[in-house]
């Protein structure tokens, strides 16, 4: 059944290599994630093979290989091959030797690690049952050791051996856990679910940045509300998002949020996110009324939540602070959060700062959460058509246009350089925008009007 799905490059390369390694009289197997995913006849994104090899002796049998992590017993194997437009591209087939890991000390990383020649012992240091099988690409058998089949057709993840021992590990696995549940829709059973339980407060011991993997995995791979759900009824989320946890329960006004609370508000907001979107768009969203929790109050009229966006786009930075994004990422992120709120001005907005407004780096991004916060309570889509019809009528060079001039400009008409040129210029690019002056004289010519004004001051 799985021959079939050996076309891609990759799995052709992947089956090259367990070749090699075999007529060197080496065990070779695709192993893990590749497995699980050709049984669900789902397209793997990589290939990864298991061997009795040792890192060195792979080194000696492939002409070109990286070293990464040959302590844990892993070569990478690059492949060349010619793409579609014709450039040479490179991956990597990740070449493993089987292994038993030692002792872990830091709930992360093993201490050390026993290579093996036994296929079946390097099942056994797996996390799930599902990640466990091996496939010979030669005869099409599935090696199984630990009934991963049997949990793919009951739609289970379950750790291999004990499950406290196994997250006692590496804490990571919990996180791991959620996301591969979350990503097939799958139940975690029982007795793996109350282990993760026992001891989610531990998954500080993971660093911060893979903790920020994982969760930006969960959000980006289309099934960020049964994700987040699953953190949630794990434990997990308190931990590794207290922020998102403390949204249960906040109360919203009715007429603008039948939906429920910041929480299920949040939740249906993840629900749209689709497979394959933007990380800061996903945090963006997660993110965008984080500051509501701490600005709730029951005004006289309706409760209200001031200044949730100038707090909650503080908040947004110090998580980003927190999962170590870049500052690109934290800036847009920080921006979607910001100006969310905006959205509900821009038909009182005057020209020059609806055209701002448009300019906002990625704007899409702002758009797409606005759709989604509109989607998810009241459902009124006005304010995006309302905006999607000016960006298709606004010709490009109206929202951005040439400015009229520059310092360089004031300079040559002899303003002395200070911190007035920034102002005046802003203000020339206000009356440009709202089409008051089209001209580089007429633009001159207002400079020349508040530099008399402000000498008469
Ligand atoms: P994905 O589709 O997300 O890549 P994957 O199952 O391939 O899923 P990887 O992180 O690529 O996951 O890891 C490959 C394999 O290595 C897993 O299938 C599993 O067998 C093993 N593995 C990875 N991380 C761990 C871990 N923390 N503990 C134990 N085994 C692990
Ligand atoms: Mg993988």
């Amino acid at each position: 059944m799985i021959r079939a799905q050996l076309i891609s490059d990759k799995a052709q390369y992947a089956a090259r290599i367990v070749r090699t390694l075999r007529e060197r009289g080496f065990a070779a197997y695709f192993a893990g994630g590749c497995v699980r995913d050709l049984l669900l006849q789902r397209d793997p994104a990589d290939y990864d093979v298991a061997t009795s090899a040792t890192p060195q002796e792979v080194m000696s049998i492939f002409p070109k290989t990286y070293a990464v992590g040959a302590q844990f017993g892993v070569v990478l194997v690059p492949v060349l091959r010619d793409s579609e437009d014709g450039e040479r591209e490179n991956y990597s087939i990740e070449v493993a030797t089987f292994r038993s890991d030692g002792a872990y000390s830091d709930g992360r990383h093993p201490d050390q690690v026993k290579f093996s020649k036994s296929a079946e012992m390097d099942v056994q240091r797996r996390d799930f049952t599902i990640n466990g099988l091996l496939y010979d690409p030669e005869s099409g058998d599935v090696l199984d050791y630990v009934d991963g089949r049997a949990d793919l057709g009951r739609k289970v993840i379950r750790a291999i051996g004990n499950p406290h021992q196994r997250f006692a590990e590496d804490k990571l696995r919990m996180l791991r856990a959620v996301r591969f549940a979350a990503r097939f829709g799958y139940t975690i059973e029982p007795q793996t679910f109350s282990a993760i339980k026992e001891l989610a407060a531990q998954i500080h011991q993971v660093s911060h940045e893979r903790i920020r993997d994982e969760v930006l995995k969960m959000l980006t791979e289309g099934q960020a509300k049964p994700a987040f759900e699953l953190l949630d009824e794990s434990t997990l989320l308190q931990h590794v998002l207290p922020e998102i946890k403390k949204m249960q329960g906040v109360a919203q006004p009715q007429e603008y949020h039948p939906e429920g609370d910041v929480w299920v508000h949040t939740l249906l907001l993840l629900e749209g996110l689709p497979a394959g979107c933007s990380k800061t768009l996903a945090l963006g969203v997660l993110l965008h009324d984080v500051g509501k929790p701490p600005t709730f109050r029951r005004a006289p009229d309706r409760i209200r939540f001031d200044g949730h966006a100038e707090i909650g786009t503080k908040m947004a930075a110090e998580i980003c602070r927190r999962f170590r994004m870049s500052n690109e990422d934290t800036d847009q992120v920080c921006a979607l959060v910001a100006n969310h709120m905006r959205f509900g001005d821009v038909k009182k907005m005057k020209e020059s700062t609806l055209k701002r407004f448009l300019r906002l780096p990625d704007f899409d991004e702002h758009l797409a959460l606005h759709r989604l916060d509109c989607l998810s309570s009241h459902r009124d889509l006005e304010l995006y058509d309302f905006v999607r019809e000016k960006i298709a009528t606004m010709p490009a060079e109206q929202i951005r246009p040439e400015p009229l001039i520059t310092g360089n400009d004031l300079i040559a008409a002899g303003y002395k350089p200070g911190p007035q040129f920034k102002e005046w210029l802003t203000a020339v690019e206000d009356a440009q925008l709202e089409g008051a002056i089209q001209t580089k004289e007429e633009a001159l010519a207002l400079v020349e009007r508040m530099a008399q004004q402000e000498s008469s001051r």
